[in-house]
């Protein structure tokens, strides 16, 4: 006899998302097993693909990617992102000929997903299907569904780095691409905002809407609460689902004390005027009883002590370990995120 196991929707950016996403299976396939070493849990993730890019001719999703090479066991364990045994040939050769941008780490296995990605889409495939179609090699165990097919890409108002001045002597403003300030950059020129390219004419991707309502539970991984998950909120539609199901929304701190675990989301949080600590990233995402999409909501040991400023913004907060060390660690934090949405849940 199997045990039904919860529909959980998670909405993921790239690293911290998909390292998330993993122990959420290990710890599913333990507590639902289905016989077969998976579980009888249905996952469904929104991934970001505000970060999305086209360059040489193809275009490139790193969330999704991430997410999907992660669950597949074909990334980069070491550097989070990218192949496993990748080579960098056709890299070195674009720069040979002085093409640009040659700040990007497109690697040789993971330019044949860009390539066949770029021939489904230039065919007129959306990008959803396109994911469902990559995804059938890697068999990630979720269902992997890009917050739109519309084309979303995250831009960053920064000082113009060439140095130019405005008549009164104040720094240019310019937009330049998400991953040119974040790769090439590394998110080093100050940040005066993001703006979403595209947004206005983008609809949350067949499923996504459904998938948040339908589900039993709502998870937002420890991602990047502003170019990750800001992101996907953004898209119309995909907040007021948030706001509206019936399933608790719980999330994961990206944040421990005063710093991100990993990656450059203080200067995210800090060009939207957001305290780097998890407290203020809980504000921030807001209560679902005050206008917000949270109801509960994990912050690290260390922040034990900050428990009841969430509490008191209608958070449901519980404090523990949140490093994604290993996988039964990440495992652990997966299972008290399912603890907490019951708890929540089981509420007056
Ligand atoms: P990206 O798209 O590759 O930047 O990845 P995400 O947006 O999914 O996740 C990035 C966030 O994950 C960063 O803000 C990190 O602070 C967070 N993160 C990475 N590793 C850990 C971890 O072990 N624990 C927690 N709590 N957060 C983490
Ligand atoms: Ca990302």
């Amino acid at each position: 006899m199997t045990t039904p196991g919860p529909r959980i929707t998670a909405l993921a950016g790239g690293i911290g998302g998909a390292r998330f996403l993993r122990g959420l299976l290990t710890h599913l396939a333990a507590a639902y097993p289905d016989g077969a070493g998976s579980s009888t849990a249905e996952v469904t993730v929104i991934g970001n693909t505000g970060d999305d890019i086209w360059m040489h001719g193809v275009k490139v999703c790193p969330d999704l990617d991430t997410v999907m090479y992660t669950l597949g066991g074909g990334i980069n364990e070491d550097q989070g992102w990218g192949r496993l045994d990748e080579t960098y040939t056709v890299k070195a050769e674009l720069a040979a000929y002085g093409a640009a941008p040659d700040w990007f780490g497109l690697g040789d296995r993971d330019l044949a997903t860009h390539l066949v990605r770029t021939r489904m889409l230039t065919a007129g495939v959306p990008l959803s299907e396109v994911t469902a179609r990559l995804c059938e090699r890697w068999n990630p165990g979720v269902r992997l569904i890009p917050m739109s097919d519309q084309r979303v890409e995250t831009h960053v108002l920064v000082d113009d780095p060439t140095g130019a001045l405005t008549d009164d002597g104040s720094p240019v403003h310019t937009a330049i691409h998400f991953q040119e300030w974040w790769v090439r950059y590394r998110a080093s020129l100050p940040a005066h905002g993001f703006v979403l390219m595209g947004l206005d004419e983008a609809r949350p991707a067949p499923g996504v809407l459904e998938s948040i309502r339908d589900a039993d539970i709502v998870v937002l991984p420890p991602s990047n609460p502003v170019v990750s998950i800001g992101t996907i909120l953004s898209v119309p539609g995909i907040r007021e689902a948030m706001r509206s199901t019936s399933a608790p929304v719980v999330g994961l701190a990206p944040i421990i004390a005063t710093a991100p675990v990993r990656g450059m989301a203080d200067a995210c949080l800090a060009a939207i005027g957001v305290e780097t600590s998890p407290t203020a990233v809980a504000a921030h995402y807001g209560a679902r009883s005050s206008g917000g999409i949270l109801d509960g909501w994990l912050i690290d040991t260390v922040d034990a002590e900050s428990v009841d400023c969430t509490e008191a913004l209608g958070i449901t907060t519980v404090a523990v370990p949140l490093l994604m060390t290993d996988l039964p660690a990440t495992a652990a934090m997966a299972a008290a995120a399912l603890d907490l949405a019951d708890r929540v849940k089981a509420r007056p």
